[in-house]
């Protein structure tokens, strides 16, 4: 268990606009930032739904 958490930098995906931790089954998206291409977003069904904003740590750019 300790070792799967150790290894590579992405195991669990977080959804970034609310910092929660995906659960295995639940549905999210993924995409690079429409703005900078670097970093990728991650968003939650829930976040998804209701059009909550999400902000790229790299550039800072804010979109839905
Ligand atoms: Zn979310
Ligand atoms: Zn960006």
């Amino acid at each position: 268990m300790e070792a799967a958490l150790r290894t590579g930098e992405v195991k669990v995906p977080i959804c970034t606009s609310c910092g929660r931790t995906i659960i295995p089954m639940e549905r999210y998206v993924r995409f690079s930032c429409p703005n900078c291409g670097q970093i990728t977003i991650i968003r939650c069904e829930k976040c998804r739904k209701f059009g909550r904003p999400y902000k790229c740590a790299k550039c800072g750019f804010v979109g839905p």
